[in-house]
């Protein structure tokens, strides 16, 4: 093997690491919203299985059936946890690229409750399918989608919204926007939001955009932000079809 190519090999292998530990991190700040999530299917089941009166067949069928379910769900949450975080050699397929997104979604979703934001998710029918690294494309989505909860922290609860929207872009593109109505991005800002450890957040630690971007180059598309005043931020990326 050349030294170039090691060196290669090397570099791609770091940005890898990278990726993982800022999931990582991205995870740890989902994690008080994820213990949540699983805390409402256990309380369901052990209230179920202390319930439940053995006299009564019928009612014991209905309630072993409702802690099968709520045991799926809790695992449901586990397992798009582990996904998240699992030591994985970048593995491009053909993806549907709205079930990404709705899996990135659901990941939030008490995260979004907790903050009082409400996220609709708009992906047409025969979306093309893209190429692409599942779990890397869930980290971008993810990144985007806690980045709009945190803009619209000032903003009256009521007018907490995102919108997560994806659209075929030419023939062979497809487009994502994640829209909020945070205060949007001065100009000082644009310039510096996609630099490694620019941050403007207390505990922020400034990496999920400059990753995000490397992550959407690495697939061939582009990741960008447009800024209208005083009517938030919408960033786009486009992913290639497969
Ligand atoms: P972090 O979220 O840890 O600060 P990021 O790289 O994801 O790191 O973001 C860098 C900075 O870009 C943020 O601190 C914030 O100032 C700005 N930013 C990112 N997304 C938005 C957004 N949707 N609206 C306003 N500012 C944003």
């Amino acid at each position: 093997m050349t030294t170039r190519k090691q060196g290669e090999l090397e570099t791609e292998a770091h940005r890898q690491e990278l990726a993982r530990v800022a999931r990582v991190v991205t995870l740890g700040e989902l994690s008080a919203s994820l213990a949540h999530e699983l805390n409402q299917p256990l309380t369901a089941i052990l209230s179920n299985a202390q319930a439940a009166e053995p006299s009564n067949i019928q009612e014991l069928r209905e309630i072993l059936k409702d802690i099968a379910e709520d045991t799926i769900r809790a695992g449901l949450v586990i397992h798009r946890m582990r996904s998240l975080v699992r030591k994985e050699t970048l593995a491009f397929a053909s993806l549907d690229l709205g079930a990404v997104l709705d899996d990135v979604v659901r990941l939030a979703h008490s995260d979004a409750d907790l903050r009082s934001c409400r996220v609709a998710l708009e992906i047409p029918p025969r979306l093309p399918r893209v190429y692409g690294d599942r779990v890397q494309l869930q980290q971008v989505a993810l990144n985007l989608l806690l980045n709009a909860f945190d803009a619209m922290k000032d903003l009256p609860a009521a007018e907490r919204q995102v919108v997560v929207r994806a659209e075929a872009d030419g023939v062979d593109r497809v487009k994502v926007a994640v829209r909020d109505r945070g205060p949007g991005l001065t100009e000082a800002e644009l310039e510096r939001i996609f630099e490694p450890f620019f941050t403007t957040k207390r505990e922020g630690l400034g990496m999920g955009l400059s990753i995000s971007r490397s992550i959407i180059e690495a697939h061939g598309g582009w990741l960008w932000p447009e800024s209208d005043d005083d009517r938030g931020t919408t960033f786009y990326f486009t992913v290639p079809t497969a």
